[in-house]
C-alpha cells in the first residue's frame, strides 16, 4: 500500500513496542542533517515519529499538535510540526523529487490530528527515478534515457510501416539488387587485370567493359527507385504520425496539459517526428542495403583468400565496440538536446504570444536574455554532440585505413610469393574491402541518427501511450436529452496529490435554475466548473446530473449538452460564421443570424466589409473584447444547451457595450440550468441562489438579500468590492 514505506526493523520494532501499530510510514531521501541519506516518518494512532537508519526515534504525541505544514525551500522542502502552544519544529526534510508523497502524508496527518476520516487515493505515484539505474527522470513515470527499450521502439516503428508493406517489400528487393550490382565492379576489375592486361589480350575487353557499364546503369536505376520510394514512405509516415499525434492530443485529459508546456508538445509533433523521418528516409534504407552488402562481401572475400580475410577482419571489433561505446555515451546527451530544444520552442511561443505584455513592461532585454540563454544551452549541447560524433568517425576512418594498408602488405607478399592470389584478385580484394568497411563505418553513422530517432520515437510513443480521456465505464449509458439538475455530494478534489482544492462540496442546482458562484480568486470556482464538465473526476464523492453519477454517463453525448461562455472567449482562425457555428456545424445561415441578433452581434458583423464571412485571426485577432464576447454568446445561443456555464468577463467595457452584453446574457440564460461565475450584480440578481466558495469549501448558499443579512463571507466580499469600486471611482456594480 502507498504510505507504508519499509523502515529498518529496529525502528519499526521500537515504534510498535512503545507507541503501537505503525499506520503510515514514508521514507525521505535526506537524513536528519539534510545530507543525502534515508530518514523515516511514521504515524501510529497516537504518535508521530521521525527515525533514522540507526534506529533512533523522536516521537511526538498527536494530541500536542495543532497541525503539520509543508515549507517549500529552494531545492528541498520540509515538514513542520505546529504545536498547540506557540511552538514549531522541523520534523523531516526531503528533496523536491518527493514533494507529492509528502504533500499527501501532510494531508493525512492533518486529518488524523483533526480526528477526520483519512482518505488515501488508490493509485501509487509514478516513480521519480529510473527503477533500474536510479537516473532522475524528466517527469514522473517517464522512460529513462539510459534504459529505453530500443528493440521495442524499433519494432513499434516498423509496425507503423505495416500498412505499406508492399512498398517496403519492393524497397527490400531493390536494396538487395543494388547490393549485388555494387559488388560486381571489383569482380569485373579482377577479370580485366588478370584476363586482359596480364594476358595481353583485348578479345574480352568489350565484354567486361560492357558489363561494367551495365552494372553501373542498374545501380543507378536502383538508387533512383529507392530514393523515390523512400521519399514516399518517409512522407506518408510523417503525415500519419503527425495526424495521429494531433488527434490523440485532442482526446487527452486536461491534467496532461496542466503539466506540460505547449512548446514541448509542439516540439514533439514537429521536431521529433522530423527526426524520425530523417532516420527512416535516409538511415533505414541504407542500413538495409549495407547489411546485405556486408554479408555478400564477407562471402566473396572468404572465397578469394581466407587468410587475407582474417587480416581484414582485425579492425572490425574496434569498430563495433567503438560504436557501442559511442551509443551509450551519446544517447543521454541526445535527450538533453531534445529537452533544450523543447524549451526553446516554449520560450519562443511565449515570446510571440506575450509580445504585448513584454512591451508594456519594457522587458524586451530580459526576454532576449531568456531566449539567448536557451539558444546557448542548445548550442553547447549540440556542438558537444557533433564534435564527439566527428571525432568518432575520423578515428573510425583511420582504423579502416590501417586495415587497408595491412591488406596491401600481406596481399602483395602473397601475390609475389605465389600463394595462389593473382594481382587481379588482390585488386578486387582491395575494392571489396572499401565496400566491406563502408557499411561498418555507416553503422556508426546510423547509430548517430538512430540515437536521435530513438529519443524522438520514445517521446512520440510516450505521447501516443498517454491514456485518452474517453474513460466511459463499461455500463455507461447515453444520457439522452438531459434536464440539467446538478448534484455535488461530498466532493473532494486535488489537481496535485495531497493539495486538496475542493474540500467536501455539497450542493444541488435544480433543472432550469440559475446559480451564481462567488468567492475570492483561487477559492475553487473554476474547479467546480471543471468537475461539472467532467474535465477531471473527483478524488471522492460524486457529481451527478439528473440523479445519475457522471461516470455512468457517456462522456461525449453529455458534453455536447454543456455550453460554455468564457471570460476570454476562445475563437479559432476562420470566418465569423464558422466560429458561431462551432458547436453546431449543421446550423443553417438563418439560424446563425437569429442567434447573432439575439446576442446583439448581428449589427457589428454586418457593418464589417465581409459580414459573416469576415476572417478572424488567431484567438479572435481583429475583434474587440466586447465583440468577441458577443460572438461567443451567439455561439452558445445557437448551441442551445440544457446546461450553461457562464464565466463573466471582469474587464470593464463601455456602458453601451455592457448594456448590450447584459441583454444578450439575459436572453442566453433563460430556460436552462446556468452556473455563472458572477462578477456583476445584474447577474447575481438574476441568479436564484448564490454559492459562496471559500478556500475550497462551500461557505454559504442563499439569495443576495439573505446572504447580505447573514453578514458572513459574501457580505464581506461585497463590502471589499464596494470599497475598491469607490477607490477606482467606478460605478458600483455590487450595490445598485
Ligand atoms: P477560482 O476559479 O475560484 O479563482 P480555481 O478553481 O481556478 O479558483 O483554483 C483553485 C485552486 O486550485 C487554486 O489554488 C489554484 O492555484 C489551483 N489550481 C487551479 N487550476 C490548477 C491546475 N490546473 N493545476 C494545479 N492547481 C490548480
Amino acid at each position: 500500500m502507498f504510505l507504508s514505506s519499509p523502515m529498518p526493523e529496529k525502528t519499526t520494532d521500537r515504534l510498535q513496542r512503545e507507541f503501537g501499530q505503525v499506520r503510515y510510514s514514508l521514507s525521505s531521501d535526506l537524513d536528519g542533517k539534510g545530507a543525502f541519506g534515508p530518514s523515516y516518518l511514521a504515524a501510529t494512532d497516537t504518535h508521530l515519529a521521525v527515525g533514522d537508519e540507526a534506529g533512533n526515534i523522536r516521537a511526538i504525541a498527536m494530541k500536542e499538535l495543532s497541525s503539520v505544514r509543508i515549507d517549500e525551500l529552494f531545492a528541498s522542502a520540509r515538514l513542520v510540526a505546529v504545536y498547540k502552544g506557540p511552538k514549531e519544529e522541523q520534523l523531516i526534510s526531503y528533496t523536491k523529487a518527493r514533494v507529492p508523497e509528502f504533500a499527501l502524508f501532510c494531508r493525512v496527518l492533518n486529518d488524523i490530528i483533526k480526528g477526520k476520516e483519512v482518505f488515501i487515493p488508490d493509485e501509487t505515484p509514478k516513480a521519480a527515478f529510473c527503477p533500474s539505474c536510479q537516473t532522475p527522470l524528466r517527469e514522473r513515470g517517464a522512460h529513462c534515457p539510459r534504459c529505453v527499450p530500443r528493440l521495442k521502439i524499433i519494432t513499434r516503428l516498423l509496425s507503423l510501416l505495416r500498412p505499406h508493406r508492399n512498398k517496403v517489400l519492393l524497397l527490400i528487393f531493390l536494396s538487395a539488387l543494388n547490393a549485388l550490382t555494387r559488388m560486381g565492379p571489383p569482380w569485373v576489375t579482377k577479370h580485366i587485370v588478370d584476363d586482359v592486361i596480364r594476358a595481353t589480350s583485348l578479345v574480352h575487353l568489350p565484354f567486361w567493359a560492357g558489363l561494367m557499364v551495365g552494372l553501373t546503369v542498374l545501380a543507378l536505376f536502383c538508387d533512383i527507385s529507392m530514393g523515390f520510394l523512400n521519399a514516399w514512405l518517409g512522407g506518408i509516415l510523417v503525415r500519419d504520425l503527425r495526424s495521429k499525434l494531433h488527434s490523440h492530443l485532442q482526446e487527452l485529459r486536461l491534467e496532461y496539459f496542466d503539466k506540460r508546456d505547449s512548446g514541448e508538445l509542439v516540439a514533439r509533433i514537429m521536431h521529433d517526428v522530423a527526426f524520425l523521418h530523417h532516420f527512416l528516409i535516409d538511415g533505414l534504407p541504407f542500413l538495409l542495403l549495407n547489411s546485405a552488402m556486408f554479408i555478400g562481401i564477407a562471402f566473396v572475400l572468404l572465397s578469394l583468400d581466407p587468410w587475407l580475410t582474417l587480416i581484414v577482419l582485425l579492425p572490425v571489433p574496434f569498430l563495433l565496440f567503438g560504436g557501442r561505446w559511442f551509443y551509450e555515451h551519446v544517447h543521454p546527451a541526445r535527450f538533453r538536446y531534445h529537452a533544450a530544444f523543447s524549451r526553446l520552442f516554449t520560450v519562443l511561443s511565449e515570446s510571440i504570444r506575450g509580445v504585448k505584455a513584454v512591451k508594456v513592461c519594457s522587458r524586451e532585454q530580459r526576454r532576449k536574455k531568456v531566449f539567448d540563454d536557451c539558444c546557448h544551452s542548445a548550442f553547447e549541447i549540440g556542438v558537444n554532440l557533433e564534435q564527439t560524433f566527428m571525432g568518432f568517425t575520423r578515428v573510425t576512418m583511420f582504423i579502416m585505413s590501417l586495415g587497408v594498408t595491412a591488406c596491401w602488405y600481406v596481399g602483395a607478399s602473397r601475390v609475389v610469393g605465389g600463394a595462389g592470389l593473382t594481382l587481379g584478385g588482390l585488386m578486387a580484394f582491395v575494392g571489396y574491402i572499401w565496400l566491406f568497411y563502408g557499411p561498418l563505418q555507416w553503422f556508426t553513422v546510423i547509430l548517430n541518427w538512430g540515437t536521435q530517432a530513438m529519443a524522438g520515437a520514445e517521446r512520440v510513443f510516450s505521447l501516443l501511450d498517454e491514456k485518452p480521456e474517453i474513460y466511459d465505464e463499461e455500463d455507461a449509458i447515453d444520457p439522452g436529452t438531459i434536464k440539467g439538475a446538478i448534484t455535488f455530494k461530498d466532493v473532494h478534489f486535488s489537481y496535485e496529490r495531497g493539495k486538496e482544492v475542493i474540500k467536501g462540496a455539497n450542493f444541488n442546482v435544480k433543472a432550469g435554475e440559475m446559480v451564481g458562484l462567488v468567492g475570492k480568486s483561487g477559492a475553487g470556482k473554476s474547479t467546480l466548473i471543471n468537475l461539472v464538465c467532467r474535465f477531471y473526476d473527483p478524488d471522492s464523492g460524486s457529481v451527478s446530473i439528473d440523479g445519475k453519477e457522471l461516470p455512468k454517463l457517456k462522456l461525449s453525448p453529455f458534453r455536447r449538452q454543456i455550453g460554455v461562455v468564457l471570460q476570454e472567449p476562445v475563437l479559432f482562425q476562420g470566418t465569423i460564421l464558422d466560429n458561431i457555428r462551432f458547436a453546431r456545424p449543421e446550423a443553417t445561415f438563418a439560424e446563425v443570424v437569429r442567434a447573432a441578433r439575439a446576442a446583439h452581434a448581428h449589427e457589428f458583423i454586418v457593418a464589417k466589409e465581409d459580414g459573416y464571412d469576415t476572417l478572424i485571426g488567431e484567438r479572435g485577432k481583429g475583434l474587440s473584447g466586447g465583440e468577441k464576447q458577443r460572438i461567443s454568446i451567439a455561439r452558445a445561443i445557437l448551441h442551445d444547451p440544457p446546461i450553461l456555464i457562464l464565466d463573466e468577463a471582469t474587464s470593464s467595457v463601455d456602458v453601451e457595450t455592457e448594456k448590450k452584453l447584459q441583454e444578450a446574457t439575459a436572453r442566453l440564460v433563460k430556460d436552462r440550468t446556468v452556473i455563472a461565475i458572477a462578477h456583476r450584480l445584474s447577474t447575481l440578481r438574476n441568479a436564484s441562489r448564490l454559492i459562496v466558495m471559500e478556500e475550497g469549501e462551500v461557505a454559504e448558499i442563499g439569495t443576495h438579500e439573505e446572504l447580505m443579512e447573514k453578514d458572513g463571507v459574501y457580505a464581506k466580499l461585497v463590502k471589499i468590492q464596494r470599497e475598491n469600486n469607490k477607490l477606482r471611482g467606478e460605478r458600483e456594480v455590487w450595490s445598485e
